[in-house]
């Protein structure tokens, strides 16, 4: 399958100016001022006057529903194909959450093989909440060089509540088996630390790489504009070059409680000296998002994928240019802090991962996913 897509204002996300991009199979194979061919075979779609930029890579996800916090009563559904796709989510990386106990690795697997077998690349985590993490083949490392769509554990929870409070034993055996399956594997390993309120924060990571030769790009915190106290943290651990994850999803509540919005940390962190290609935003999608007061949860929201668009029509209506910052958070720099090499850039030898937008990201028209079709002029074409 050959498609031409001509004359798009290339976000790559660096702006690349008006191009051809031409995919072949799943992948983009070139990209020029412009590319001449005829056939048949060959489709064509005009995008002049679009933007054309890599599909979301979404570092958190809850393909399997999260919640359950307050009770059976509000756990949230399961998320479907075409929720990532109305979002611009091309690789959602799939975990479990809180609860591990009615949702298990084994249904987030089949629920991860069924967003692939609609189109979509979806990764997962290995791991939940808790220390020890649950696995699927009964040890972290055999997850990451048995299981294909495993690249790590997480959301593993600290300084938080609901978390299994891990010493730093406890938390660093853990980021080393990570690292050993990720290294055996050729993955990477990704260590996804779920950041609470407490206020113990990140001293826990800080404290294993003080005492042991483990990388800091293992340990990817997210949930990092929780509130500013973290977030000044946060900011120190990317000035380190580790990289950091804001959560888009939020209800008025959280904001009043003292979180700071995605798009606001994103550009503190950038005026503070973070490093720009460290900072990343993910939706946290099928998770509830519960609003505690002292301790006493009142009330559960749902995340959704189309949190990410949303932040990202934000942005634009603030300065009415393609924002360059917030995209790369989006696509490539997600997809630099989890090593999917092929994911989150426009180029060629890269994954066909594409999203096309209207001007001003005004809406999202059509959407390709390892160079499949899955969205065509607003209309979703997966289930
Ligand atoms: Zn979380």
């Amino acid at each position: 399958m050959i498609t031409l897509i001509r004359n798009a204002r290339v976000l790559s996300p660096e702006p690349l100016g008006i191009r051809d991009v031409l995919i072949a199979g799943d992948r983009i194979a070139a990209i020029e001022n412009q590319v001449e061919l005829a056939g048949n075979s060959v489709e064509f779609i005009d995008a002049e006057g679009r933007w054309l930029m890599p599909g979301f890579v979404d570092a958190l996800t809850h393909p399997c529903g999260g919640g359950g916090e307050g009770g059976f009563g509000n756990r949230t559904r399961e998320l479907e194909a075409g929720d990532f796709v109305a979002g611009g989510v091309t690789t959602p990386v799939g975990a479990l959450g809180t609860d591990a106990v009615t949702r298990s690795l084994e249904v987030l697997y089949g629920q991860v093989m069924k967003l692939r077998s609609r189109g979509l690349s979806a990764r997962m985590f290995s791991g939940s909440y808790r220390v020890p993490p649950n696995t699927l083949t009964g040890d972290v490392v055999r997850d990451l060089v048995l299981i294909e769509p495993v690249i790590g554990v997480g959301e593993l929870a600290i300084s938080d509540h609901r978390s299994s409070h891990p010493s730093a034993e406890e938390l660093r055996r853990v980021a080393s088996d990570v690292h050993l399956g990720g290294t055996l594997s050729g993955k990477g390993g990704t260590l996804l630390l779920h950041l609470g309120d407490g206020n113990e924060r990140l001293d826990l990571v800080e404290d294993i790489l003080a005492s042991s030769d483990l990388p800091r790009r293992l340990f990817y915190p997210t949930h990092c504009n929780r509130n500013p106290g973290l977030l000044v943290q946060a900011m120190e651990h990317a000035k380190k070059g580790g990289f950091i994850d804001f959560t888009v999803s939020t209800t008025p509540e959280l904001i009043a409680a003292g979180e700071v919005p995605a798009l606001e940390a994103l550009r503190s962190s950038i005026e503070a000296g973070a490093p720009r290609e460290n900072l990343t935003l993910s939706s946290d999608a099928g998770g509830s998002l519960p609003n505690y007061v002292d301790g006493e949860l009142k009330g559960l929201a749902e995340a959704r994928p189309s949190a990410l668009l949303d932040l990202l029509r934000e942005a634009v209506s603030s300065q009415d240019e393609a924002p360059a910052d917030v995209i790369a958070a989006l696509t490539r720099n997600p997809a630099e802090a989890l090593q999917l090499a092929r994911k989150g850039r426009i180029e060629p030898g890269a994954d066909a991962d594409l999203l096309l937008l209207d001007p001003l990201a005004t809406q999202l028209t059509d959407v390709f996913c390892l160079g499949r079709r899955l969205m065509r002029d607003g209309q979703i074409l997966t289930t």
